[in-house]
């Protein structure tokens, strides 16, 4: 806990953390005010009827910054969330999206009421409900404010808030453009539905890959062979999870809010998701051990822990037992402020969620291309460049007199599908914004950490867009 024993709420953690960025910059301090603060906050409440009867719920739409436009960012359903929260939330988009160049202003959204608790029509009168709420206020549209999934909804949702702002949009030909995370029949993107657990597994990649920074921290280079424990199954922690196992992490513990499992010998993230769904709990996990206490999961031995469940997980009582050297925050905000001094100084790597959980909003970016387009991607040259690289292999083969197989000709004259070109460009987006952040902690005399740094990184693209508008000197 911080000095003055106050308990700093999700919204003040992420402004101390900007708070300290600010520090290595020179920028004024009404542009830095500009920044930092929600440019516009929106609470509601409205009336529904469901299974249930008659209920009013609370809704919100935060809007953080306009320095570009639309503003982005999720939904969450949560019979939890308040307020700070959803504002935490929307400043973290804003950075988020400018530490990746995705450009876009921040956002987000929420209900708070447990989607678990209503019948699936139910949950889709309060979504579209919700949808014509934001539509009244003009808080959705493709050049305004794009919602997207994110804690309790997903695709299926998307799909009404899409058909509700269409149904008040006759004729709008880019409607679709309003919300991103939609079915893919529906207009949605290929790999969006995994894309930031794909994301984090890509930056884990870039970050492990550095021999430098691995043998300061006690680690051989590469992820391949890292234990690795997982906070949280849902979709994030899920494809976070498996991507890394496909990559060749040892998944070692897994942990969900019944309790958690591990194994040192590593978990088979699939056999564990089939389980739970069997059992209905993660627990007694044939030849792993069992532990009772969830939180429990975070103090086991592992490299690399990855929170991708909720808020503020990592607290200053359980940072001083983790025994991870990599912290890799899927979730947002799982770190808070204080925690984080606790790892620092215990030279852990802290890996922001304002980066390595960037690549959710990179794929709705190219969704938001797509649909702004209106054309698959791909559809127009993937042909081409088949025949393209055809036409190479019968120069080679003339050349040389050696035919290749069928198989080497098919793997190598292959046009990109609509999937090879969004997860190209989502590693490119990763790998770069990765290596942006780094070279400005190098810069820095490498005196900052990883968030300090993409803080900075994120607080000078927003200046340079508030200095070019000419709204600041
Ligand atoms: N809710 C996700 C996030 O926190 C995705 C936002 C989006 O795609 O707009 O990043």
């Amino acid at each position: 806990m911080s000095a003055s024993n106050k308990k700093l709420s999700f919204f003040e953690n992420v402004n101390r953390n900007f708070d300290r960025a600010t520090a290595f910059t020179t920028h004024p301090k009404g542009l830095l005010e500009q920044i930092k603060g929600c440019n516009s906050v929106y609470s509601f409440q409205f009336p529904v009827r469901t299974s249930k009867g008659f209920e009013t719920l609370h809704g919100w739409r935060v809007e953080h910054s306009y320095h570009k436009l639309p503003v982005k960012g999720g939904i969450r359903y949560s019979d939890t969330v308040d307020e700070d929260e959803v504002k935490a939330l929307a400043a973290l988009m804003t950075y988020k999206c400018a530490v990746v160049d995705v450009p876009f202003g921040g956002a987000k959204g929420a209900i708070k009421f447990d989607p678990k608790n209503y019948s699936s029509s139910d949950v889709e009168i309060i979504t579209r409900r919700y949808t014509s709420e934001l539509i009244r206020k003009n808080y959705i549209g493709p050049g305004v404010d794009v919602p997207a999934p994110d804690y309790g909804s997903g695709a299926r949702e998307m799909a009404w808030v899409a058909d509700t702002y269409a149904a008040f949009n006759p004729g709008k030909i880019d409607a679709l453009a309003c919300v991103t995370g939609k079915p893919v029949a529906e207009g949605g993107v290929r790999g969006r539905n995994e894309a930031t657990g794909r994301g984090i597994y890509y930056g884990l990649k870039e970050a492990t890959d550095n021999s430098e920074d691995m043998k300061a921290l006690g680690l051989s280079r590469g992820l391949s062979g890292k234990r690795i424990i997982v906070q949280g199954l849902g979709n994030v922690g899920y494809h976070a999870a498996k991507f890394c196992q496909e990559g060749g992490g040892v998944i070692v513990g897994l942990a969900e809010y019944e309790g958690a499992v591990y194994n040192s010998k590593g978990l088979d993230v699939d056999a564990v998701v089939q389980h739970r769904k069997e059992t209905g709990s993660i627990l007694k996990f044939p030849g792993a051990t069992d532990i009772e206490i969830s939180a429990k999961a975070l103090e086991m031995e592992c490299d690399i822990l990855i929170p991708a469940a909720l808020e503020e997980q990592i607290t200053s009582v359980n940072a001083p037992g983790i025994k991870a050297r990599i912290i890799a925050e899927g979730a947002n905000g799982p770190t808070t402020a204080d925690a984080e001094q606790v790892l620092l100084q215990k030279n852990v790597m802290v890996i922001p969620d304002m980066y390595l959980n960037a690549g959710g909003v990179t794929v709705s970016y190219f969704e938001w291309l797509k649909n702004l387009s209106h054309v698959r991607f791909g559809r127009m040259d993937k042909r081409f460049e088949q025949s393209a690289f055809d036409r190479i292999l019968h120069a080679v083969e003339d050349s040389t007199g050696k035919p290749f197989s069928d198989s080497e000709r098919s793997k190598i004259a292959k046009g990109p599908d609509e999937i090879d070109i969004v997860n190209s460009g989502l590693e490119e987006t990763m790998t770069n914004a990765y290596n942006q952040i780094r070279d400005i902690q190098k810069s820095n005399n490498g005196i900052l950490d990883l968030r300090t740094a993409a803080f900075l990184s994120a607080i000078n693209k927003i200046a340079t867009s508030y200095i070019e508008l000419g709204i600041f000197p």
